[in-house]
C-alpha cells in the first residue's frame, strides 16, 4: 500500500520588509523577490526523509496556493525530492485570509485523492499567524499534531510523533490521515541536487482553479474572508546609531568614541 503525503508550501517575500496595502490590508506582492517559506523547508525535508526510509511505497505531493509565480516554490520542493506539484491559483483567491486559504487548500487536498499525512510549516514568515495548518486539518476533519519535532514511527494506520511542549517533549499517537505542523528542530533541510533541479525544471505543475477544487466562489478571496487587517502601523525607530570607522581616524580615537557614545545618548 502506498503512503501518500501532501506537503503545503507557501511562497513568501524574500524580505522582512513586507509591504501592506493600507487600503485593503493585504500584502503588496508586485516587484518583490519571493522564496519558499523557510519554515516549509522543514516540512518538505520531513516528507522526503519518510520517502527515503520507505522507498517507492511513498508518494510525496506538494501543494501551494498563490499567484502563478508560486509555482517556483513548488518546484523548489520537487528539487528537494518531492514527486509532483500542484498550485491553486486564480484571481478569485486574491486577498484570502487564513480561513479562506485553509478552505481552498483543504478543497485542493480533497480532489488530489486519498492521503495519509499532510505536512506543513509552523508558520509563514509574512502572515505569521500559524493558523493555516490546524485550520486545514479542521476542514478535513482529521487529527492535528502541531509543533512536531520528530516522527518516531509510522505503523499501519497510526503515526507516533514527538511534540515540543513547554519545558519538554511529548510523544503522541494519532490515526492517519493526520495533519502535522513541524518545527525547525525536526531536521536540517537539504540543498537541492543538480539532478533534482533539472527534474524540478521539467516537472509539470498542475494549476487548479476554483472549479477544479470544487470550491464555492463566495468562500474565496478577500470577499470570502471573515477576517480583515484593519490597520497597519509601522514602529518608529527612535534609536540613532553611529558607525565609527578606523579608515578616517586612529583605533584609539575610535575606541574613545565607542566608550563615550553610550554616555552621549544617555544609556549609561
Ligand atoms: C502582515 C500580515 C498580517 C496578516 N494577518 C492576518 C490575520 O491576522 N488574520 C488572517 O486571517 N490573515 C492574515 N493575513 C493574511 C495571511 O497571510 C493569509 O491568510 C495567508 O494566506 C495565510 O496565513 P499565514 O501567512 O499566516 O500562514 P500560516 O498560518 O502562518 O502558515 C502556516 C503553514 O501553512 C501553510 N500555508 C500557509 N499559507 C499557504 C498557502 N497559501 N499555500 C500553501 N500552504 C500554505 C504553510 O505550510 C505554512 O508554513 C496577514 C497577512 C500579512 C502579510
Amino acid at each position: 500500500m502506498v503512503l501518500r503525503i501532501i506537503v503545503l508550501v507557501k511562497q513568501v517575500p524574500a524580505t522582512e520588509n513586507v509591504k501592506i496595502d493600507e487600503e485593503t490590508g493585504t500584502m503588496v506582492r508586485s516587484a518583490m523577490e519571493a522564496v519558499i517559506n523557510p519554515f516549509d523547508l522543514y516540512a518538505v525535508e520531513a516528507a522526503v526523509r519518510i520517502k527515503e526510509q520507505n522507498g517507492e511505497d511513498v508518494q510525496v505531493s506538494v501543494l501551494s496556493m498563490g499567484p502563478l509565480m508560486a509555482a517556483d516554490a513548488v518546484r523548489e520542493a520537487i528539487a528537494m525530492g518531492c514527486d509532483e506539484g500542484f498550485l491553486i491559483s486564480g484571481k478569485e483567491f486574491a486577498g484570502s485570509d487564513t480561513w479562506a486559504t485553509a478552505y481552498a487548500l483543504a478543497k485542493g487536498i480533497t480532489v488530489l485523492g486519498e492521503f495519509d499525512i499532510v505536512l506543513c510549516g509552523e508558520r509563514a514568515t509574512d502572515g505569521e499567524t500559524g493558523q493555516v495548518g490546524p485550520m486545514v486539518g479542521t476542514f478535513l476533519d482529521i487529527p492535528v499534531l502541531t509543533y512536531v519535532s520528530g516522527i518516531d514511527r509510522i505503523n499501519g494506520e497510526e503515526i507516533v510523533a514527538c511534540r515540543v511542549i513547554e519545558g519538554g517533549y511529548e510523544l503522541v499517537q494519532a490515526n492517519m490521515p493526520v495533519l502535522i505542523s513541524v518545527v525547525k528542530e525536526i531536521n536540517e533541510p537539504r540543498l537541492p541536487t543538480l539532478a533534482g533541479k533539472i527534474q524540478a525544471r521539467e516537472a509539470k505543475i498542475l494549476v487548479l482553479d476554483p472549479a477544479d477544487i470544487n470550491a464555492e466562489n463566495e468562500k474565496l478571496g478577500l470577499s470570502g474572508s471573515p477576517t480583515r487587517v484593519v490597520k497597519i502601523a509601522y514602529p518608529t525607530i527612535t534609536r540613532t546609531g553611529e558607525i565609527v570607522s578606523v579608515e578616517n581616524s586612529s583605533v584609539e580615537t575610535c575606541v574613545e568614541r565607542l566608550v563615550d557614545f553610550p554616555k552621549a545618548v544617555e544609556i549609561l
